[in-house]
């Protein structure tokens, strides 16, 4: 059985990806924090599917939490065959009202960890002559919205982390590749409703129709599901030779 590390796995697209890789039959590491429904209630429904789970709550701010992680996956399942860098957060505001710890904690989880993540798994990978890379970008890793600085300039950056490591690891049976959602039902999403309201002044009915949907031709919400499944196809032996790219999945967004 392979292993899938996820980050950010606890709630939303990542809860989604865990749900399906243990559906497909992936052992599953699990990270990221408590939320409504409690850990060992989430392990437990994964391991209906049949997976081993294993819970580790590392921060991934911290760089000895996130090696403390890689070592104890490595040492619970013997390697990690995918590696799913998802776990990220929003902060919404003006660039001259934002705050600079924000800004560092934006650039740490979404970005920084996937660098620590990616250094750590890719030795295990070429030992074991296969591996896949996704990095859980988004629309804004390839646009920009206002009030969005810190969350635009880590998924950009995402993307050419991205680029880099697939040429130095394409003769070794392992890819690396982005995906970029747009608006998905999330918490991460329903916690900008407010935030973007009070910042452009408008009611948080039309944050969802005019600012969220308005750039989202289907005028619908991704499904996490549908990004489960992408990426399960990156996993499997027809994606090979797809490495290096971000693949939109934003109800047409970026075709404008
Ligand atoms: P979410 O808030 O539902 O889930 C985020 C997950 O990350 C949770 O499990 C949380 O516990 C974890 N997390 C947060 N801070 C962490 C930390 N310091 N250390 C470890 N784990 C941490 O968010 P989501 O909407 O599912 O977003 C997941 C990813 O998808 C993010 O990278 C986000 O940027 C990206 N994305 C989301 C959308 C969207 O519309 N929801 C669109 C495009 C991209």
């Amino acid at each position: 059985m392979k292993t899938a590390l996820i980050t950010g796995s606890t709630s939303g697209i990542g809860w989604s990806l865990a749900q399906e890789f243990a559906k497909a039959g992936y052992n599953i590491v699990l990270n990221g924090f408590e939320n409504d429904t409690p850990i060992a209630e989430l392990c437990r429904s994964l391991e209906e599917h049949g997976a081993k789970v294993l819970y580790l709550d590392a921060d991934m701010r911290q760089v000895h939490q996130i090696t403390a992680m890689m070592d104890k996956a490595a040492q619970y399942f013997g390697t990690i065959d995918v590696l799913i860098n998802n776990a990220g957060i929003q902060y919404v505001a003006a660039v001259q009202d934002f705050p600079p710890e924000k800004w560092q904690e934006i650039l740490d989880i979404n970005l920084s960890s996937a660098f620590h993540t990616t250094r750590l798994a890719i030795p295990m990978m070429q030992q074991a002559g296969w591996g896949r890379i996704i990095n859980i970008a988004s629309a804004h890793g390839l646009v920009a919205s206002p009030y969005k600085s810190a969350y635009v300039a880590a998924k950009h950056g995402l993307l050419g982390l991205t680029k880099t490591v697939a040429l130095e690891v394409a003769e070794a049976n392992i890819t690396c590749n982005a995906l970029c959602p747009g608006y998905v039902k999330t918490p991460l999403v329903e916690a900008q409703i407010p935030a973007t309201a009070r910042e452009r002044g408008i009611p948080e009915s039309e944050v969802i129709s005019e600012v969220m949907l308005k750039n989202q031709p289907t005028k619908a919400f991704v499904a996490s599901q549908d990004i489960a499944a992408l990426a399960l196809y990156l996993c499997s032996d027809y994606a090979g030779s797809i490495t290096g790219t971000s693949l939109n999945i934003d109800g047409g967004w970026c075709a404008q």
